[in-house]
């Protein structure tokens, strides 16, 4: 498909449109950032920057889970309690890490969160990232930041809890929750470890109907599995707790867990000090694809690129003599 580029704002018509709450103005800048066009790379790079001084006082939380935990059931309940109940404004970002190669999408074409899509106070933001992670998480990372200028005091991530993707959402947020289905025995199986690790909350959804019985056994299952770990750093001890996000049972429970966190974190320090280590981190990564950036453009790495690329495809060379001739190429030896 052809994209076509929509005119462009001035740099200081997406800053005041941000700063002013306008959420056209928001999803016209966030396609800027999303963009691979290199002309808006630069106003990219300045509306962020000007939107810095207004970004870092929101609520920062992850959800991830398997497709069909109930991801979207429950971000939506969870953010017409917040908007409607509370009348807080509530920014929705999803990463999709789904397969360069398929092309396919994990999270589906389906309408997610109609309700909470039309919100006057949401903004609800699926994302049109695919390939590389590293770009994806990037650039979620700027997207959250323009909606925290925007003014949105909660930004919910969703991720699907698949792949390595959760590694890059917690790194970007301050509470990670993980939404898993009744029946436990066999996911616990096929759960990855690392993923509990991270996780500061274990909410089992679809806990109604026939499934309550089951969900009980499961958090039980979870909470053990959990004593299992050393305890965190940070003091907090991970929770399980059951709850339908159909139903809305248990969802502003699970909000309450979030603000003890929160409160927890901001008075024994750890909040600023997880904000200041995901800023290196942060920095490093985009050191790090700014530099690839660089040598990709180089032009005498870009007359190899192509064949030495075919070369570890078909095992010809191992991957790391070709990096280091790439390398090579980009900064030779100086003699001497
Ligand atoms: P996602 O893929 O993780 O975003 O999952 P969805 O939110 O799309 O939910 C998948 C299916 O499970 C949908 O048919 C939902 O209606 C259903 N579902 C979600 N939450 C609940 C729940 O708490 N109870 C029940 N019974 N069904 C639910």
């Amino acid at each position: 498909m052809k994209r076509v580029a929509r005119r462009r704002l001035t740099p200081d018509q997406y800053v005041d449109g941000i700063l002013a709450g306008d959420r056209t103005v928001l999803a016209r800048a966030i396609t800027v950032v999303e963009s691979d066009l290199p002309s808006d790379a630069d106003i990219a790079s300045e509306v962020i920057e000007r939107c810095l001084p207004h970004t870092g006082r929101s609520r920062r939380v992850g959800i991830t889970g398997v497709p069909g935990a109930g991801k979207s059931t429950f971000i939506e309940a969870l953010g017409i309690h917040l908007a409607d109940e509370r009348g807080e404004r509530v920014a929705v970002l999803t990463i999709d890490p789904s397969s360069p190669v398929s092309g396919g999408s994990i999270l589906g074409d389906k309408t997610r969160m109609e309700k909470l899509a039309t919100h006057e106070r949401a903004f609800v933001r699926p994302s049109a990232s695919r390939g590389h992670l590293g770009g994806v998480g990037r650039r979620t990372r700027e997207v959250m930041l323009l909606c925290e200028a925007a003014g949105y005091p909660h930004v919910f991530i969703e991720t699907v809890g698949v792949g390595q993707s959760e590694t890059t959402v917690r790194s970007m947020v301050d509470f990670f929750l993980l939404l898993m289905l009744p029946g436990a025995g066999d996911e616990l199986q096929g759960m990855k470890r690392g993923i509990l690790e991270m996780t500061d909350l274990i909410a089992i959804n679809k806990a109604d109907g026939d499934n309550r019985r089951r969900a009980e056994r499961a958090r039980h299952e979870y909470q053990s599995a959990l004593h299992l770990f050393p305890a965190a750093a940070d003091g907090w001890n991970p929770q399980v707790v059951t709850c339908s996000a159909l139903a809305g049972d248990g969802v502003r429970e699970i909000w309450d867990v979030v603000m003890e966190h929160r409160a927890l974190m901001e008075s024994n320090g750890w909040f600023d000090r997880r904000r200041s280590d995901q800023a290196l981190e942060w920095m490093r990564e985009a050191l790090l694809f700014g530099l690839e950036q660089e040598i990709r453009r180089d032009p005498a790495v870009g007359r190899r690129l192509a064949s030495v690329q075919q070369d570890v495809l078909h095992g010809r060379v191992s991957p790391f003599r070709a990096a280091r001739e790439l390398l090579t190429l980009f900064r030779p030896p100086t003699p001497g």
